[in-house]
């Protein structure tokens, strides 16, 4: 209906139905304001509400912890790659953990893939006294670092406790395909040490036990609304700093610092008002099912599509181990570039688009997030089998 296709982008992406409707029925005017929510005052009290509101309905859904802060930030999930380790390093007890060592601590990064390893490269160009943990696999066949899978936690490369700032890393790596499951890495650090978890693309698709975190960062172009805004989820213990100290924030912009939007209903300056408005119908959307509800979905419909490629290896070659494929986004390839570029054409006759691979990886990718309703993962996988049973 509407000439909607299923759109399987990776971001900006699908947003439900329902919230679309919803946004159209009151553009012209919101709930009797005689404005749309795009011309309306921040400073409002209409408008105070909806942040409110959405902050509160985030915090239901992931069931956040009182001790943690939710703030809406700009700049995207590459903005958080700097604030992360900014405001990190700023914090009290980080800085005094560095006094008490007598040198700078290490910032231990795990590259899965693209987004963090665009992490890492943000905090070195920044200056940070970086640790790799993990980077990547090595290919069994070429030697190759490969991002298809994690070695084993006993092979990890952890700098020891007290000598760590945080720990880094991306739970769903969009452009690789690879997912780690919930809780996996930090079960495997020591829990002095905070974590900071970059969930962009797969943030609202599962329950997640925020208290295991110190920080979780995100864009929300995936599964919690459109471009425009970040989402930090961050204990508030690690938002302490020695204010006497002048350094503390000396290359710390104020649109990067978590405690200039803290301190101030995440209002300190203009938000993305939109982009907001719409996150609070999401996560009104998310919590009507609830998280373990969306959760069977997303196995749902990416077992499906894992199923398909799994009956055809040979034709369909899933690009990822087993045991760290992403539910979120799915990559394989066919057995040639020309098979490809039928695949995606004939796809788009079927009203499916946005299939093609990362542009650094090739092959075919199709993100699966929330919105996307079971029925689209099962029309594709309809047409991966006419296509197999034609071509192959
Ligand atoms: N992290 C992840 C996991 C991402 O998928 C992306 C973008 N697709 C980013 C970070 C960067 O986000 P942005 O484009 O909003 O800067």
């Amino acid at each position: 209906s509407h000439g909607r296709v299923w759109n399987f982008s990776a971001g900006p992406s699908v947003l439900p139905m329902s919230v679309l409707e919803e946004v159209q029925h009151d553009l012209l005017n919101y709930k009797g304001q005689g404005m749309s929510v795009l011309e309306m005052s921040h400073r409002s009290k209409v408008y105070g509400n909806i942040i409110s509101d959405a902050e509160a309905t985030l915090r239901r859904v992931l069931k956040v912890p009182d001790n943690y802060s939710v703030l809406f930030l700009q700049g995207g999930g590459t903005g958080e790659f700097a604030a992360s380790y900014l405001n990190l390093m700023a914090s009290k007890a980080v800085r005094e953990k560095q006094r008490k060592l007598g040198k700078p601590l290490k910032c231990d990064y795990l590259i899965t893939g693209g987004w963090s390893k665009s992490g890492l490269k943000e905090v070195k160009r920044l200056g940070a006294n970086a640790n790799v943990v993990l980077d990547g696999v090595k290919s069994p066949s070429t030697g190759e670092t490969v991002y298809n899978s994690l070695p084993p936690v006993s092979e990890w490369k952890l700098s020891k406790p007290e000598e760590t700032a945080y720990v880094y890393y991306c739970e769903n790596e969009t452009v690789h395909g690879v997912e780690t499951p919930a809780n996996f890495v930090v079960d495997a650090v020591d829990p002095s040490v905070p974590v900071i978890c970059d969930m962009s693309s797969n943030m609202l698709s599962r329950p997640v036990d925020v208290s295991r975190f110190g920080a979780i960062v995100a864009g929300a172009q995936k599964n919690m609304g459109p471009a425009g805004v970040s989402i930090v989820i961050v204990r508030k213990d690690l938002l302490e700093r020695d204010e006497s100290d002048p350094e503390v924030t000396r290359n710390l912009p104020s649109v990067l610092d978590w405690c200039y939007f803290d301190g101030a209903g995440s209002m300190p300056h203009t938000p993305p008002t939109f982009s907001i408005y719409v996150c609070g119908l999401v996560f009104k959307w998310a919590e009507a099912q609830g998280l373990e509800a969306l959760s069977k979905l997303r196995d749902e419909r990416s077992n499906m599509v894992y199923d398909e490629i799994d009956a055809h290896p040979e034709f369909f070659n899933g690009l990822v181990d087993k045991k760290y494929r992403s539910s979120m986004n799915l990559v394989f390839t066919l057995p040639t570039p020309e098979l490809e570029a039928k695949f995606i054409a004939e796809a788009a006759e079927r009203n499916m688009v946005q299939l093609k691979g990362h542009r650094s990886l090739g092959g075919i990718r199709i993100s699966l997030y929330n919105a996307m309703p079971v029925e689209g993962a099962r029309a594709f996988v309809d047409f991966m089998k006419e296509f197999y049973d034609k071509n192959h």
